[in-house]
This record gives structure tokens, C-alpha cells and sequence, in this order.
């Protein structure tokens, strides 16, 4: 099932190939290993940022490539995803969704430091937002950062943060200013600044090979250079940020829709019953049939928004559509691949097994299926 070739270029398709081998050598071979252990090696950050994966969609002077191309990213992500793990999708991935903010309002004398480092693979990046009490309301965050001089003095807590045990820089949301929206701003904090401490490991239901953090600030000072573009205007920088993650988000569903559908294929061709391949009973033709319909409705849709945004077309409504339906189309499709292959989807040994469990946190993270529907309901005038 090929993409539609009019939203990739040949240049996508060289960043296609080249991910794909880089997933082929480095990463198949050992996924189930990492899983296991809920960890992929330090070192794969490294490979990645020699192999120009971690710098796709930045810009060349800090070691990126392919600035703003936004099917760049999409084909990269869609191999990445090819390794069946989310988890080391969105570990290895964590600096797309802290990096942004710092490569386009940081300080030049942060961002010059911070962004090379981080595309290199020398360096881990993750984005804090939520909290304890909540992630859905971020207006109301409580982690409070108080303007000393050249410092702020941060005091709060962070939660479920990606990448949160192993990363060296965070870019953390923090209250500096009144109630609601106007009063946030975005925040640097280095991995080692005295006050600033990482909690637990935390075990989940899927995504095991991303690590997934609590964050402690306990009088912790960060210099005011820190301070990522205008103080108290954080919210629309983090909201500007979302947009992108969306749309990974919904990439991510797609190819994992994509994934559950192929070894659905194989098995329903190679597993016999009542004396005939399973996948020449009507019922599972059919269901095979309707999968293959709704996950191609799913990601014409998500393409088309990327080409918007790749026009540089605000689609806050639809990319939040794009959200909830891909994530949703791949629930049930992973969830029908674990049907067709009967017990052995149920087995650690499937890779739909895992499919199944990594897919429930799509239309959770980076904004709730409710929060998507809020948005669009908003937008719809409601
Ligand atoms: C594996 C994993 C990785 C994550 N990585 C990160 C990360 O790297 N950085 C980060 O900052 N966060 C991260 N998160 C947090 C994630 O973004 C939040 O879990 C998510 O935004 C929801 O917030 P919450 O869990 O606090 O739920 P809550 O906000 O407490 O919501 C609880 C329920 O109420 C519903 N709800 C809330 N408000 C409304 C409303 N107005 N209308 C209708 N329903 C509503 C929600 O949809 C949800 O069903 C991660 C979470 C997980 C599980």
C-alpha cells in the first residue's frame, strides 16, 4: 500500500530509504531486547545524530537538514515507526517536541549551545508540561518560577514527562506571572542545577522502551537567559508547539494502524482452519477489507493536513480531527489484529501484542481525545 506519491518528493524518499536501513541495522535487531528491559541504549541518540535522523526538519547551521520540510519528517517518522515500538519512537523523538521552542525563541546564546548538542545525539531533550494535577488544563500549571535578579527560582512538579530520567535539558512550562493563560512561560533546566531532581522510573502499560519521568523543583534557579521567548506569553509557544506533536502523534497511529494491518495480512494468508487459509472466510475478508478502507481514509486525511501545514495554513481544527481519527481508526485496528490472530495476538511474541498496548496512549498524549474534541467544537463556534 503506497503512500500517494504527489505528497513525497524524491528527496523524501532518500530520507525514507536512509531511515529505513538506519531501522533495519540498528534497530530491529534488538528492539524486542530493549522492550524487555524498558530501555534502549544511550548510544542510539548518538547513531541517530551521526545518521542526520535526529536532524531532520531543523535548520543546517545547528547540524539539521530539510528545515520545515514537513513530509521530511512525516516519511522519517513513518520508517521510525517501523520498528513496532512507540516507545522508542517517542524516546529517541522527545526533541521534537522540546527542541522546537528553543530553536525558535530561545536566547542565540542558549539555542547556539543547546540545538547542535541535541541534534548530535549528544545531548537529550524533553518537554515538561504536565503536572500532578493535570495536563489537560495548562493554563492553570502551579510549578512556579519567581524573577530574582538574573535568576528565576523555580518551585513545582512535573509528570509522565518523556525522556524525563535521561534527559540533560528540559524546556519546562512554569507559572512567572497571575492566573490562567497569561501568566506562563516556557523555561530551560539543565540535567545537575542544584534543586532540580528526577523521580521515579514509571511503569506503564505500553511504550516501554521510552523512559517517562516525575520532575522535582525545589527552590531550583535557572539563569534569566533561560527564559525561552517573552515572559507570561509561554502559553501560545507551548499551544504553537502542540500543533506539530499532533500531527506526529497521528503519523504514529497511522503507521501503527499500518503495521497491525500487514501482519494481519500474513497471518490470515499462512494460518489454516477447517481446512483453508483463516483469511478465506468471508467474515475476516471483510473485516480485512474494512481496515485497509478506514486506515486509508485515516492517513489521506493526516496527509492533507501536513500539506497545509506544510503551505503554512493554520488547520487547528482539522489537525485535531487528524488526531482523534487516526487514533482512534488504529485502536480498533490494532485491536482487530489481535482478533484475527486469535491466541498468538494475545502473546508477548506478536508484535500486534504490543501494537495493542502502545497504541492506547495516542489519544491521551499531546491533548486528549476530549481536549482534540473541545478544540474542534471551539472552532466550529460551539
Ligand atoms: C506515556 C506518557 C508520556 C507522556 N509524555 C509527556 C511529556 O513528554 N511531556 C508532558 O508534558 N506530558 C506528557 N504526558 C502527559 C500527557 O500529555 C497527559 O497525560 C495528558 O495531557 C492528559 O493529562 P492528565 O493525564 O493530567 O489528565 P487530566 O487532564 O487530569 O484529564 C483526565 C480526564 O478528564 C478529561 N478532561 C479534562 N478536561 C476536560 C474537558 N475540558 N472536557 C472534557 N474532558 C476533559 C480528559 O480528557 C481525561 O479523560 C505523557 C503521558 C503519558 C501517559
Amino acid at each position: 500500500m503506497a503512500a500517494p506519491q504527489s505528497y513525497f518528493d524524491e528527496s523524501h524518499q532518500l530520507v525514507r530509504d536512509s531511515v529505513r536501513r538506519f531501522v533495519e541495522r540498528e534497530i530491529l535487531p534488538h528492539i524486542d531486547e530493549w522492550e524487555e528491559a524498558e530501555e534502549f541504549p544511550r548510544e542510539l541518540y548518538l547513531k541517530a545524530g551521526a545518521a542526520g535522523i535526529l536532524g531532520i526538519g531543523y535548520p543546517e547551521q545547528y547540524g539539521g537538514s530539510h528545515e520545515g520540510d514537513v513530509f521530511a519528517k512525516v516519511a522519517a517518522s513513518e520508517e521510525l515507526m517501523r520498528s513496532g515500538s512507540g516507545g522508542l519512537v517517542a524516546g529517541l523523538g522527545s526533541l521534537d517536541i522540546g527542541l522546537p521552542p528553543i530553536v525558535k525563541w530561545a536566547r542565540p546564546v542558549v539555542r547556539e549551545r543547546v540545538v547542535p548538542q541535541v541534534l548530535a545525539g549528544e545531548k537529550i531533550m524533553a518537554l515538561a508540561v504536565t503536572e500532578p494535577s493535570g495536563g489537560s488544563d495548562v493554563a492553570n500549571l502551579k510549578t512556579r518560577a519567581v524573577r530574582e535578579g538574573d535568576h528565576y527560582r523555580i518551585n513545582g512538579s512535573k509528570t509522565f514527562i518523556t525522556s524525563g530520567v535521561r534527559a540533560d535539558y528540559y524546556t519546562v512550562a512554569v507559572r512567572t506571572g497571575g492566573e490562567g493563560f497569561g501568566g506562563v512561560s516556557l523555561l530551560l533546566v539543565e540535567k545537575g542545577t542544584p534543586g532540580f531532581t528526577v523521580g521515579r522510573k514509571l511503569k506503564k502499560m505500553g511504550w516501554w522502551a521510552s523512559d517517562t519521568a516525575e520532575l522535582f523543583f525545589d527552590d531550583c534557579k535557572v539563569p534569566v537567559d533561560n527564559l525561552i521567548g517573552v515572559e507570561n506569553a509561554g502559553f501560545a509557544c507551548i499551544m504553537a508547539n502542540f500543533q506539530s506533536e499532533r500531527l506526529s502523534l497521528a503519523i504514529m497511529a497511522n503507521m501503527t494502524g499500518q503495521l497491525a494491518l500487514e501482519e494481519s495480512m500474513k497471518w490470515a494468508r499462512e494460518r489454516q482452519a477447517f481446512g483453508k487459509p483463516v483469511g478465506k472466510f468471508q467474515v475476516l475478508k471483510h473485516r480485512l477489507a474494512e481496515m485497509a478502507t478506514q486506515l486509508e481514509v485515516s492517513r489521506e486525511f493526516t496527509y492533507r493536513q501536513a500539506a497545509q501545514m506544510a503551505a503554512g495554513r493554520s488547520v487547528i481544527k482539522e489537525i485535531s480531527m487528524a488526531k482523534n481519527f487516526a487514533t482512534d481508526i488504529a485502536d480498533r485496528l490494532t485491536y482487530d489484529a489481535v482478533q484475527i490472530m486469535g491466541g498468538m495476538g494475545y502473546m508477548r511474541e506478536s508484535l500486534v501484542e504490543r501494537l495493542y498496548r502502545d497504541n492506547r496512549i495516542l489519544s491521551i498524549g499531546g491533548g486528549t481525545r476530549e481536549i482534540m474534541n473541545e478544540i474542534i467544537a471551539k472552532q466550529m463556534g460551539l
